[in-house]
């Protein structure tokens, strides 16, 4: 068990050992048998992250990640439902929010966008096309040596439970225009348990769990004023405090609702604490 305190990657708190998940069912596919991560969780923001794939080697984070990426891809289709976006929800919620003036979709960018399907569908089946990145995974859209242009809406979707540093998530906010959106895909509740049968700790390669409290801290860190959530998507939008109209947002998403007769968007000022447990 690993007892030494360590630092909060969101807040700077100390963080404390929380608990050890041990992968004793892995398939064979992954030589990854009795793989042993230690989970510590920051005293002040909840925020839960793997000390062991923080101390991995960028080689050995790549390695893991490398072959818990060709095990996913070589699973039939039935079998990756579990972890994936809800790509037609989500580019349902963009074409909506882009319709109204929202969001930008004349200036977004994918970033971490694995093979691009939601760009796709958005081309497809919407009209919009959008720029992509991925760091690891070449595309036809792009290549990973050819640096992200700054856009006035990023889209993140399943990077988050990936992070090992705080630089990745700063690339990430980097990239946003100081009026502008971003948008994110994760799992994000008001507390992590410490339960290492937890659906979330499944994917081998997870390992940092966030928590409203945590994103909270992160939009203020970030400078971002407001957010906005789509259940249906599972996504949340945040918007900088420099984003010119803000004070008019609250009104567009009740006129939204109103026109799709549901809730189709949640409107907060700060960040929209949807879920609050499991
Ligand atoms: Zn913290």
């Amino acid at each position: 068990m690993m007892t030494d305190v360590t630092t909060c990657l969101i807040c700077a708190a100390p963080m404390r050992y929380y608990f050890t998940k041990t992968y004793n069912d892995l398939p064979a596919a992954l030589p990854y048998a009795g793989f042993s991560a230690d989970y510590h969780r920051c005293d002040a923001c909840g925020f839960v992250a793997s000390k062991t794939h923080q101390d991995m080697s960028d080689d050995a984070f790549g390695a893991l990640n490398n072959a818990a990426h060709a095990y996913f891809e070589a699973l039939p289709l039935a079998q990756r439902g579990f972890n994936q976006p809800p790509y037609a929800e989500q580019a349902l919620a963009l074409a909506i929010l882009g319709r109204n003036g929202i969001v930008d979709l004349g200036r977004t960018l994918d970033y971490a966008a694995g093979h691009g399907t939601l760009a796709g569908i958005m081309a497809r089946y919407f009209d919009h096309h959008i720029a992509t990145y991925d760091k690891y995974i070449a595309s036809d859209g792009h290549d990973p040596a050819r640096p992200p242009q700054p856009a006035r809406l990023v889209i993140n979707s399943a990077m988050f439970e990936h992070v090992t540093t705080r630089a990745a998530l700063d690339a990430l906010n980097d990239l946003v225009t100081s009026d502008g959106v971003l948008m994110l895909h994760s799992v994000i509740c008001d507390r992590v348990p410490a339960d290492p049968d937890w659906f979330y700790l499944r994917p081998i390669v997870h390992c940092a769990f966030h928590t409203n409290a945590s994103m909270e801290v992160l939009m203020q860190q970030w400078g971002y004023a407001a957010s906005i959530y789509a259940p249906k998507a599972k996504s949340w939008f945040l918007f900088k405090a420099g984003y010119p109209d803000l004070e008019h947002l609250p009104a567009q998403i009740a006129a939204l609702n109103t026109e799709f007769q549901t809730e189709m968007f949640i409107y907060k000022s700060g960040f929209v604490d949807f879920w609050k447990g499991f």
